[in-house]
């Protein structure tokens, strides 16, 4: 796997969920040059999907779990 040029940045609550509109918590950059974003429950629906295509998975679930988070958007 070669590995992307692109940096990292955080998602915030700007970026939604491709599928569903919530906030995003994963982004999944395609090998084919395109990116998706999923919020923590699609990103886990898709999750085996997203392994075959994904060059890589930026996975920022784990934020929600945090206890500083103002606001739990939830769908
Ligand atoms: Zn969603």
């Amino acid at each position: 796997m070669t590995t992307v040029l692109t940096p990292a940045s955080p998602l915030t609550a700007a970026d939604r969920c491709d599928r569903c509109g919530a906030q995003a918590y994963l982004r999944v950059v395609l090998t084919s040059g395109g990116e998706l974003l999923f919020c923590a429950h699609h990103g886990r629906k898709f999750e085996p999907e997203l392994k075959k295509i994904a060059a890589e998975i930026q996975d920022e679930t784990d934020r929600l779990n945090a206890p500083s988070t103002a606001s739990d958007e939830e769908h």
